[in-house]
């Protein structure tokens, strides 16, 4: 049982030691080897996190989601005691909306909550347009959708809100996959404005929220460097491919294994009247292939899926991210651009580094890097919290 009850009735969970240095270190959260006495906790109730002091008496922490089935059983929402109302939590998502437009931009969609990263732990809410996608990670996160909901509502005016709840982490704390539209009327996919192209995007049926928003700073960037022979390997709807048609590449061939996603991709192409080839198959295979074939490329994006899904995996995925990278430096030309994406926390940039290194030296070639970039600035990193700094995009050039 949680003995001493907060001020407002609220139940406390007792850490050990090793969690409450984790808080201290700035980490939002704390692992079920560190619960100490989580009482009869409901799953997804908000508590006070505390610590016993030897002498007696307690260290409060501040307040946490709580999920009994997660290994992740709690998530830091604040550092003291301010109730967790209807208000808090408006001026939570104020402060989100804030930081969006303090980072401006054209583009119709974007993220505007991050989760942990603006202090709303397990809410993702992304913007496309007139419509919101939302997911709610943890337990705390969907005990609270419908107040969340309203809040959004009363903020934004959206015209439909979609819940894209339909993601493997979700089972992690005991809850079911969903996804569907919660609020309004959607009509079908939307067309919004990206990084100055026209972009379809269905909330319902598209990957994540709709669409990889993290990376759309990402494919400007590349374009700029654009000419030539241009691979998009594991393309999706072409968000690479298609901005390296834009700036001007003589050819770009877009890879998924993935027909469908292809003909998005080339139905995008259309809209924006851009030329992209399009070539479904395993990107480990066609890589291969093209490099027995002696093809020359001038410039390579590598996008994979998360290889490493958690830490026991990373072995394996270093060997998939190491096989791709060292084939697409063969297959570049010497001055050719390489840009090479991890979206896996699990493979940390140090990890990411050296596993590009390895390919290189095994390719026989030298690289120089251009730019190491991460996920666009409206999915903010939270400061001591690395997993808010998943995405890896290397931006590089072949010496020689
Ligand atoms: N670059 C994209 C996102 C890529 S997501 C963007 O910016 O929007 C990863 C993609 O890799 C998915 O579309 C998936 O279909 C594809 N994929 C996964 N494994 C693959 C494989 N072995 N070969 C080819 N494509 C693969």
């Amino acid at each position: 049982m949680a003995k001493d009850a907060g001020s407002a009735g609220q139940p406390t969970v007792y850490i050990s030691a090793r969690g409450a240095a984790r808080l201290e270190a700035g980490h939002p959260w704390v692992f079920k080897s560190d619960i100490k006495d989580s009482g009869s906790v409901q799953n997804g109730e908000v508590v006070r996190v505390a610590i016993r002091r030897r002498a007696g008496g307690e260290k409060l922490f501040g307040q946490a989601f709580f999920s009994s089935q997660s290994i992740i059983t709690l998530r830091l929402i604040s550092g003291d005691e301010r109730p967790c109302d209807r208000h808090f939590w408006r001026e939570r998502l104020q402060v989100a909306l804030d930081g969006r437009r303090l980072i401006g931009g054209e583009d119709e969609a974007g993220r505007l909550v991050f989760a942990e990263a603006d202090g709303l732990p397990g809410l993702i809410v992304d913007r496309y347009g007139p419509a919101l996608s939302i997911q709610t990670l943890c337990a705390g996160a969907e005990r609270l959708k419908d107040l969340w909901l309203e809040l959004l509502e009363e903020l934004l005016q959206p015209r439909a809100v979609v819940e894209r709840n339909d993601t493997a982490s979700r089972r992690l704390e005991g809850l079911e996959e969903r996804a569907g539209l919660l609020r309004g009327v959607l009509g079908g996919p939307l067309t919004v404005r990206l990084g100055g192209l026209m972009r379809q995007v269905d909330l319902l049926q598209g990957q994540k929220t709709g669409a990889y928003l993290d990376q759309r700073e990402n494919y400007l960037r590349a374009a700029r460097l654009a000419r030539g022979r241009c691979l998009d390997v594991f393309s999706y709807q072409g968000g690479f491919g298609l901005a390296l048609a834009r700036a001007g590449a003589a050819e770009v061939t877009l890879v998924d294994q993935s027909e469908k996603s292809l003909g998005l991709a080339a139905r995008d192409a259309e809209l924006n009247r851009l030329e992209v080839r399009t070539q479904a198959g395993n990107a480990f295979d066609l890589l291969h292939r093209w490099q027995k074939e002696g093809e020359k490329f001038d410039l390579i994006v590598l996008d994979p899926p998360a290889f490493a899904k958690n830490r026991t995996a990373v072995e394996a995925a270093q060997r998939g991210y190491k096989e791709i990278n060292l084939r697409a430096m063969k297959l570049l030309q010497a001055g050719g651009v390489l840009v090479s994406c991890s979206c896996s926390h699990h493979m940390q940039e140090p990890l990411f580094e050296k596993m590009l290194l390895d390919a290189a030296q095994d390719a026989g070639r030298t690289l120089q890097i251009l730019e190491r970039r991460g996920a666009a600035a409206d999915h903010p990193e939270r400061l001591g919290f690395p997993e808010s700094r998943y995405l890896k995009c290397f931006i590089m050039r072949v010496l020689d």
